[in-house]
């Protein structure tokens, strides 16, 4: 709250928070219309706001730093550039729904680590977008929120991405994963308490992000758009299990694969909610190591990296690891009993020396809260 007076000489209407996420299982489905299972991280961006009366933006990010202020005129601005396209895409896709929204100084503060693959980038939209919807009285649902952060970081950041990280940051819920179908958005809250069940959700940032990255995505997301009209289908999702062999044999070579991941990986994802469901979280395991396997294999979205964090974690005693995020670095999450955290965790940290890459950065992650106001 100083800070935000020393920013911009005025008191703060309040602050809101939207956390990054880990998603468990359900991997490059969201385009596809298909499933996902993701939980908040406790690590969240920070949006402390004082509602304009006029049509200016004023933001400022503690981790950016500079600079320090932006006059930003919403409706004639040219678009803007770096991290202000975020929320500067939030309140303009606001605007373009037709909601009567003006401007605000808006000061972020995140703790989640940027380009991870934890989604910072839709913590800091929603932390924004949830700011404004109760400042102007919006009265939008979380799911309606997040179908604007997304239309903000699709069209004025200039990323393809599906629905599942704002709708996690949004939606999501203490104790427990969210199970979304990506297609209509109807989702259930599924309880998760790892350390009833002695185990614990090992975080690995690996701190490489390759610059296949951005391009990449968009190939990808074409080619399985490719295979559904091939096959005649809306979205890949609308391909069964057991049409997969013969779907495969309509397809050219190089989208077959795929199509195998994405009709696997929602099966995967059906498969852990059932697993939680009877509470057993353990079960988990095989699944998450199967999901990298395919990403790794079909999808071939993994790196070195990623490969020999999930490969170390795994032989070093987690029940299961894969990678999360969109893929060519970021971050794996391992599913660990309590009593081998410490073994995995230090495993995956020598061999990564061993290698020669970076450090990479471990913690623990609790299913944790949706976005919401805090202050
Ligand atoms: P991810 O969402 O996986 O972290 P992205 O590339 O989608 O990776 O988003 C990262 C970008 O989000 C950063 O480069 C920056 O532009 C923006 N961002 C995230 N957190 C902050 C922050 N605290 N301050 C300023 N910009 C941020
Ligand atoms: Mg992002």
């Amino acid at each position: 709250m100083t800070q935000f007076y020393e920013v911009f000489g005025a008191a703060p209407d309040g602050t809101w928070a939207a956390p990054g996420r880990v998603n468990l299982i359900g991997e490059h489905t969201d385009y596809n219309d298909g499933f996902v299972l993701p939980i908040a991280l406790p690590h969240a961006a920070r949006a402390t706001v004082r509602r304009r009366e006029d049509d200016v933006l004023r933001l400022y990010s503690v981790q950016a730093r500079l600079p320090l202020q932006i006059p930003l005129p919403l409706l004639t601005g040219a678009r803007t550039r770096g991290w202000t396209k975020y929320p500067a895409g939030v309140v303009r896709t606001l605007r373009d729904a037709g909601h009567a929204v003006g401007g605000a100084d808006i000061l972020i503060d995140s703790d989640v680590p940027t380009g991870a693959g934890l989604s910072s980038s839709a913590a800091l939209e929603c932390a924004v977008a949830a700011a404004y919807n109760d400042l102007y009285d919006l009265a939008l649902a979380p799911a309606d929120l997040a179908l604007i952060a997304q239309r903000a970081e699709n069209d004025y950041a200039g990323v393809p991405c599906g629905i599942m990280d704002q709708m996690a940051s949004m939606c999501c819920a203490d104790g427990a994963a969210l199970f979304l179908d990506t297609r209509d958005l109807t989702q259930r809250q599924v309880p998760l308490d790892l350390a009833a069940q002695g185990l614990r959700l090992l975080v690995i940032d690996t701190r490489v992000k390759h610059d296949l990255a951005d391009g990449a995505y968009a190939g990808l997301r074409a080619g399985c758009e490719r295979a559904a009209g091939l096959l005649g289908l809306r979205a890949l999702r609308d391909l069964p299990a057991d049409g997969l062999d013969t779907a495969l044999g309509r397809l050219p070579a190089e989208l077959g694969p795929l199509v195998r991941h994405v009709v696997t990986e929602n099966g995967r994802v059906r498969q852990a909610v059932e697993h939680l469901d009877r509470g057993d979280a353990a079960a988990l395991g095989p699944i998450l190591t199967a999901g990298h396997a395919s990403l790794r294999d079909d999808y071939r979205v993994s790196c070195p990296e990623t490969d020999l964090a999930v490969a170390t974690a795994v032989a070093a005693g987690a029940l299961g690891a894969r990678m999360t995020g969109g893929g060519f670095g970021g971050s794996v999450i391992a599913l660990v009993a309590q009593y081998a955290l410490d073994q995995v965790a230090e495993a995956v940290t020598a061999a990564f020396r061993d290698a020669g890459h970076a450090e990479p950065r471990t913690f623990t992650a609790v299913p944790s809260a949706g976005a919401r106001r805090i202050g």
